[in-house]
């Protein structure tokens, strides 16, 4: 019960501030005088009301957000937008997909349902370890939208310059990098993110769309819920939301604004990243996995190229109070997550551990 709080290293579910947790706390049992928790309201009370315009203003703030995308706090995980995304956007029955990792190919995959989606380019010879050169991709002349992951949790590779789609709607899976840097919005047709990486509990998926991707004419059978047009024109609240996890997405907006918004994260990201990386590219034992121009900022993965290190490694990290390192389960080795919420005082210990592990193993 007592026991400190550790570094959490998790890719998702992940670390939130610790200052947010502490307001949800104190908010627990009598948000602001409402003599209940925001678990136990009703999400058609004017209370809950300001909680969720709130969080969009100050969402739209933080992004710079222009006034015809409009915000959607959803549900149903990243997984549901792979499908939500081919059936409110193929209007040819056309998409292409560049396929980096194991988000983008399942997204592919459930694309293929619904139209024609063809993969233009992959990273999937070398293990998904680089992302591939998008300057001058064969873009089908009549696709609905060209779909990128842009932050591979897995395989730790991030898009540094986004895709020529030539002209095509551009549509990122961002869950694992939404708000840890600046974007610009105007580039994006949708911007989808499952907050459980970087920003919030899981249970809510926050999706920015172009106003004028928003259709109407849709095939008959497609579900009432899956359609954009349904959460737009209730502004999220069709149906019950997920209220209690928008209202921590909320307190961490106004916390981004208090460290001074995303270029502020974003200096402190790459701050962050430098560190393990340079030490990842002096070290002897530890190796990095990706190829050098597509690191990621915020998940990290490296190997010492021996399963049985890489176990006691991450167990004797474990006992030190570095937790959740290890690799994704499809690739094995380590992965560090270092997202917004992670203090760079959780990287210097980390770099402190493996640099002793390193000594005692040699
Ligand atoms: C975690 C993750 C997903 C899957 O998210 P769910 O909420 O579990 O559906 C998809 N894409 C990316 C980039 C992720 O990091």
């Amino acid at each position: 019960m007592t026991q400190e709080r550790v570094y959490n290293f998790s890719a998702g579910p992940a670390v939130l501030p610790v200052e947010v947790l502490e307001i949800a706390r104190d908010e627990m049992l009598n948000y602001q005088g409402s003599g209940m928790s925001v678990m136990e309201m009703s999400h058609r009370s004017k209370t809950y009301d300001n909680i969720i315009k709130t969080a969009e203003k100050d969402l739209r703030d933080l992004m710079n957000i222009p006034d015809n995308y409009k915000v959607l706090f959803l549900q149903g995980g990243a997984h549901l937008q792979f499908s939500m995304v081919p059936i409110n956007l193929m209007k040819n029955g056309v998409a292409d997909y560049i396929v980096t990792g194991q988000w983008a190919k399942k997204a592919y995959a459930e694309a293929q349902k619904y139209g024609k989606a063809n993969k233009i380019a992959t990273s999937e010879d070398k293990t998904f370890s680089y992302i591939p050169d998008c300057s001058d991709l064969d873009i089908s002349p009549d696709a609905d939208y060209v779909y990128i992951c842009e932050n591979n949790t897995i395989y730790g590779t991030k898009f540094h310059t986004l895709p020529n789609t030539k002209g095509k709607v551009l549509v990122s899976d961002m869950s694992s990098c939404f708000l840890s840097e600046p974007v610009d919005v105007t580039k994006y047709g949708i911007i989808y993110a499952g907050v459980q990486k970087n920003v919030g509990p899981a249970g809510v998926q926050i999706v920015i769309i172009r106003e004028d991707l928003i259709r109407e004419d849709l095939p008959t059978w497609c579900p009432t819920m899956l359609k954009y047009k349904t959460h737009a024109d209730n502004d999220s609240l069709y149906n019950t939301p997920p209220a209690y996890g928008i209202y921590i997405c909320g307190l961490v907006f106004k916390w981004l604004k208090k460290q001074g918004g995303l270029s502020a994260m974003k200096e402190l990201n790459e701050k962050k990243a430098k560190i393990l990386y340079d030490f990842l590219d002096n070290s002897k034992l530890f190796k990095g996995t990706v190829e050098k121009s597509s690191r990621s900022l915020m998940n990290v993965p490296f190997v010492t190229g021996d399963e049985e290190l890489d176990k006691k490694f991450i167990e004797e990290a474990k006992n030190n109070g570095l937790v959740q390192l290890k690799g994704h389960r499809s690739v094995g080795g380590m992965r560090a997550s270092i997202y917004n919420a992670m203090p760079i005082e959780g990287v210097e210990k980390l770099v402190e551990f493996m640099a002793k592990f390193e000594k005692e193993n040699a």
